[in-house]
């Protein structure tokens, strides 16, 4: 888990990697920002991206991904 500030709209969130690496079927995946949708990360990946809220101690809330 990244956490990463939003250099839109200045709000803190975190993002994951996810999933199982497989060889070839590479796409681009993003990190968005949960508060405006800007793209904060991507990579050329075979895995997965979510984005989540800060919850108010910094934690991510991991109850709704983005
Ligand atoms: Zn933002």
């Amino acid at each position: 888990m990244t956490i990463i500030k939003c250099k839109k709209c200045g709000q803190e969130y975190a993002y994951e990697i996810w999933g199982t690496v497989t060889p070839g079927g590479k796409e681009r995946e993003t990190a968005n920002c949960p508060y405006c949708g800007e793209v904060g990360y991507s990579e050329m990946t075979s895995q997965f991206i979510s984005s989540y809220k800060l919850d108010s101690e910094g934690n991510p809330d991991r109850r709704k991904s983005y």
